[in-house]
């Protein structure tokens, strides 16, 4: 089938048409420039960029694929979670497109798209699956079923995101947003081991044991290391000596890369699952992919890591899991449904069908 996917969660408006498995456009335009100036995204600034953006990417995605959207067989939106306003623009002219067209329409969560876009590269996933998601919004770990009714979140982060740690760790060195990039760069030609920053919820008594797993086995926290960073750059400042930035930096990269790779190869192991996605900005991290690799190699654990392009919000994976769900035969979800924008429950399910 040919669907059309449209995102607009946080701050990027995504269209993208796909043919089974085959990717024919991904048209994307971000606010990101709008925001640097305020060091995150503004919701209010992300919903009337989408409002803007969405009829010109739509028109750029039909012309790079050469489709009309007469030959489009399905519609797919992003229907949460994410920010509020931003999710009403996309999902609005989803059902405008829907209404139009005749064409049915499915409402998707982002989460499990971030997990469907694989197959795109690689092809079908496989049976045995987790999935890493780590972005600007999100940290989990979740185990992969069935795309269309078996999704469940393992484990979470309790209070920041890892990208939103990496922004804000950023601006308390002086780095401009989004802080990601700048610091995967500095951290280069810095000593990860430099400073012992704290690893968030990986002591004995968050992670139990094999007997007795404690209650954030799987969970993630980087608000404590946020403030460790915080009061080693005061700490400089207080005894006036200049802050070793790219030290700081290598060393806080390698607590949040040490922690999420640990904790998913052990989620693959303890739920038997052979195979690990990464999805999600943060998988552009330079050091996560190496790290990840190979502690995935030695665990045995197949990796499958997607283009960036394809793992930063993007209209693809919606059309990709729009694309699953019409192969296996799950009824549209009709133009009866809102946005949901809460985390999601610990079973991911889709909307019920209308
Ligand atoms: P969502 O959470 O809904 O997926 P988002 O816009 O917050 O959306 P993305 O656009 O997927 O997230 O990714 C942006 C985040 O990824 C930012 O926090 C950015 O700092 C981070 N990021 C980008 N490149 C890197 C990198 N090389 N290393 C670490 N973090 C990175
Ligand atoms: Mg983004
Ligand atoms: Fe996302």
């Amino acid at each position: 089938p040919l669907v059309l996917g449209i995102e607009s969660s946080c701050d990027e408006t995504g269209i993208g048409l796909v043919r089974g498995t085959e990717l024919l456009a991904n048209a994307v335009a971000s606010s990101m420039q709008e925001h640097v100036r305020f060091g995150g995204v503004i919701p209010e600034i992300a919903s009337r960029a989408h409002l803007e953006s969405l009829v010109p990417t739509l028109r750029e995605a039909l012309a790079t694929a050469d489709v009309t959207l007469a030959e489009v067989d399905a519609i797919a939106v992003t229907t949460g979670p994410g920010l509020a306003g931003a999710l009403m623009v996309g999902v609005a002219g989803a059902k405008a497109l829907a209404l139009a067209t005749g064409k049915p329409l499915y409402a998707v969560n982002h989460l499990v798209a971030h997990v469907g876009v694989g197959v795109l590269e690689g092809g079908e996933l496989p049976d045995s699956l987790a999935a890493l998601l780590v972005s600007g919004g999100h940290t989990e770990i979740l185990r992969v079923g069935s795309l269309s009714s078996d999704v469940e979140l393992l484990g979470s982060t309790i209070d920041d995101a890892a990208g939103e740690a990496y922004d804000k760790v950023a601006r308390l060195l002086g780095l401009p947003y989004p802080g990601g990039p700048v610091i995967d760069k500095l951290a280069a030609q810095g000593n990860p081991k430099a400073i012992r920053f704290p690893r968030g919820l990986s002591l004995g008594k968050f992670m139990g044991t094999a007997e007795a797993p404690g209650p954030h086995r799987y969970d993630f926290s980087f608000s404590g290391l946020k403030t460790a960073v915080a009061r080693y750059v005061e700490d400089c400042h207080a005894r006036g000596v200049q802050v070793p930035v790219a030290d700081v930096a290598a060393s806080f990269q390698e607590a949040v890369v040490d922690v999420i790779t640990k904790k998913a190869v052990l989620a693959c192991q303890e739920h038997g699952l052979k195979n690990l996605l990464l999805g999600g900005g943060v998988a552009a991290n330079s050091r996560l992919r190496e790290l990840l690799t190979a502690r995935c190699q030695s665990a045995g654990i197949g990796l499958r890591i997607p283009r960036p392009g394809l793992c930063t919000d993007n209209g693809a994976m919606i059309a990709a899991l729009g694309a699953q769900l019409v192969q296996a035969g799950v009824a549209p979800t009709g133009t009866d449904f809102g946005t949901d924008t809460g985390m999601p429950p610990s079973v991911i399910s889709l909307p019920p069908a209308a």
